[in-house]
């Protein structure tokens, strides 16, 4: 027997969940549903995000209620609009089967009297946000007298958001027999207030430990310079060519900012905060859910019990100022059983926040590096090859053009056609990467290395400072590398200052009466059939990274829009394969010899 049938569910709800892929109960759904079924307690459920929540309180109210009747009798409250509409589709999912069933969403920013007129005609469910409801309750629009059930889903957030007043005055309006259901994926002390508050001995579940993240999360994090910051990101989404994401900045201005950028860098990105109108709110989410957007980048507030399948990661822009707001964070991805990554990306000052958030949830983070110029560039023409051979052929379509097609490519040997279609995308990786330094700090590194670094990147008295596009990659040493300078320019290794040997390219000083010597020697040097190039290397500013504040930050990102559209001017993601700007290209444009 179908197990939500042997929990006490109707064959009709049971039909339309199982379309929506219920097979089994989840743990919070098999403990509550019991219980709430009864219809006669108090309640309080505590259950990491992507649970079942919903279905846990939304199937026995199913049970509950008299759809003969046509007045409210359960009032399901939530912070967001978001989560307003997410809660009544899933109830009316639930219902597809049943008739009579008329629940209404009520939140603010849309048209109050289309919730005026659902209402009037007649509503079981009510689901809302609190402070439309109490505009609607003020206007003497809504009986709340036979109300027999308030859900308080996402309560903890609920009073996060300041609407404890609020909700003082909506439950007012319900009768004191009613039963009142409070979920959260956390218990902070305001809730367990508002539980003695309203609920008299409430029976209480937990699932799971209380605050711990979900077990099909890996929590990783990224160390960094903070100026890297934007950089480091880019550089982690192009390595997951397929990823699709919400990124959690503190603020609406940072999240406002980072998506701008990314925008402007080429990335299928948007950003949902208070600070839109309902309306842009729901586009966005709707491109989001659509898959349309690629990256969604939020406050927490916004993103708050968002429920979209398969998010692959949560980028952690900046790390919550409270740690319950990493768990509610990373509680987006690995929904109903899946698994995801929550990635974070710290600077030296933040990493004692890491080990804070360990304790609290009780994992600990992995350590990641910045993937190199290489690793991305490999990612990206994998998941390139991959489309090739995935793509679906219109025979029909193509076959007009194919004899000219075939004509002009007869010369080529299988080997030769790929490796030049291959090419098409990848030298743009190579030229974006080309460059491309390690992002990644080491945690020893302190402030003062930091400044010791910068000090390293600009020459020393009597010095140049010069690029070169050959690195450790190239399996040159130290050694062998200044070997391969003083061979090729013809000059004596004393002339050679400091030798920075990189993944894909090498920084090295050289006395200033030899540049010229240095430019003449290298000027037509293959090196593996490649093109050796030197450049004269600027100092550690036009590395392209602004000053270390938050405000240098931003700075940089503009430095990253003002190069696009001088540039080639945005490309759509899709068509470029995720090839973008890279802040490292200016460094020696400015000074190219
Ligand atoms: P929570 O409120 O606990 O964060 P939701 O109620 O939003 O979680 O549910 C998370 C996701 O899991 C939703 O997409 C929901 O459809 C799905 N889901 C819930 N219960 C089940 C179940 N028993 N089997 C499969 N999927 C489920
Ligand atoms: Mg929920």
């Amino acid at each position: 027997m179908n197990p939500f049938l042997e929990l006490g569910i109707r064959h009709e709800v049971v039909n339309a969940i199982t379309e929506m892929g219920f097979e089994t109960p989840s743990p919070i759904q098999e403990k509550a549903i019991p219980v709430l079924l009864t219809g006669n307690d108090d309640f309080v459920g505590l259950a990491q995000t992507g649970t079942g929540k919903t279905a846990a309180f939304g199937l026995p109210l199913l049970e509950l209620i008299d759809f003969t009747q046509k007045h409210p009798q359960a009032l399901i409250l939530c912070p967001t609009r978001e989560l307003c509409l997410q809660i009544s589709k899933d109830v009316e999912k639930f219902t597809k089967y049943l008739d009579n069933v008329n629940v209404v969403a009520v939140y603010g920013g849309a048209n109050i009297s289309d919730q005026l007129r659902q209402i009037r005609r007649g509503v079981q469910i009510v689901v809302a946000t609190p402070g439309r409801m109490l505009d609607i309750i003020n206007r003497k629009a809504i009986d709340f007298t036979k109300v027999q059930y308030v859900v308080l889903d996402e309560a903890d957030e609920m009073l996060n958001m300041g609407f404890q007043e609020d909700i003082n005055n909506i439950l007012s309006e319900t009768p004191d027999t009613k039963k009142t259901w409070l979920f959260s994926a956390t218990m902070p002390r305001e809730v367990r207030r508002i539980a003695q508050k309203y609920m008299t001995n409430p029976v209480e579940l937990t699932v799971g430990t209380k605050n711990a993240g979900n077990a099909n999360i890996e929590h990783q994090y990224y160390l960094i310079r903070a100026k890297d910051k934007y950089a480091a990101f880019k550089r982690i989404v192009d390595f997951y060519p397929e990823i699709f994401g919400i990124v959690f900045c503190r603020t609406k201005i940072e999240t406002q900012e980072i998506a701008e950028a990314l925008v402007k860098d080429g990335y299928n990105a948007d950003s949902l905060h208070g600070d839109l109108s309902q309306q842009q709110r729901d586009k966005v989410m709707k491109r989001y859910r659509e898959r349309n957007l690629q990256l969604l980048i939020a406050t927490d507030v916004a993103a708050r019990g968002i429920d979209v399948n398969d998010v692959t990661h949560v980028i952690n822009f900046s790390l919550p100022d409270e740690v319950e707001n990493y768990t509610h964070r990373s509680g987006r991805t690995a929904r109903a059983g899946k698994t995801g990554i929550s990635l974070s990306l710290v600077n030296v000052k933040e990493q004692s926040k890491i080990r804070h958030i360990e304790k609290i949830i009780g994992k600990s983070f992995e350590r990641k590096q910045v993937p190199q110029g290489p690793e991305v560039c490999e990612k990206q023409l994998l998941a390139m090859i991959d489309k090739v051979n995935k793509v679906e052929v219109n025979q029909e379509q193509i076959s007009p053009f194919l004899p000219a097609i075939m004509e002009n490519m007869e010369h080529l040997s299988k080997e030769e056609i790929i490796t030049r279609f291959a090419s098409l995308e990848f030298n743009r990786f190579l030229e974006y990467y080309r460059n491309a330094p390690d992002l990644n700090m080491e945690a020893r590194e302190g402030r003062n290395e930091e400044r010791g670094e910068r000090r390293d990147r600009s020459s020393s008295k009597g010095y140049t400072r010069l690029f070169m596009n050959l690195g450790s990659v190239d399996e040159f040493s130290r050694g062998e590398m200044l070997g391969f300078i003083c061979n090729t320019a013809k000059i004596s290794g004393k002339s050679i200052g400091k030798i920075d040997l990189k993944g894909v390219f090498t920084f090295f000083e050289v006395e200033d009466a030899e540049v010229e010597n240095i430019f003449n020697n290298f000027k037509d040097v293959d090196f593996n059939g490649r093109q050796v190039r030197i450049e004269v290397s600027g100092d550690g500013r036009s590395e392209g990274r602004g000053g270390r504040s938050r405000g240098g930050d931003r700075n940089n990102r503009g430095g990253d829009r003002r190069e696009r559209r001088s540039g080639s001017g945005s490309r759509d993601r899709k068509d470029s394969g995720g090839f973008r700007d890279f802040s490292g290209k200016r460094q020696y444009s400015k000074s190219r010899y």
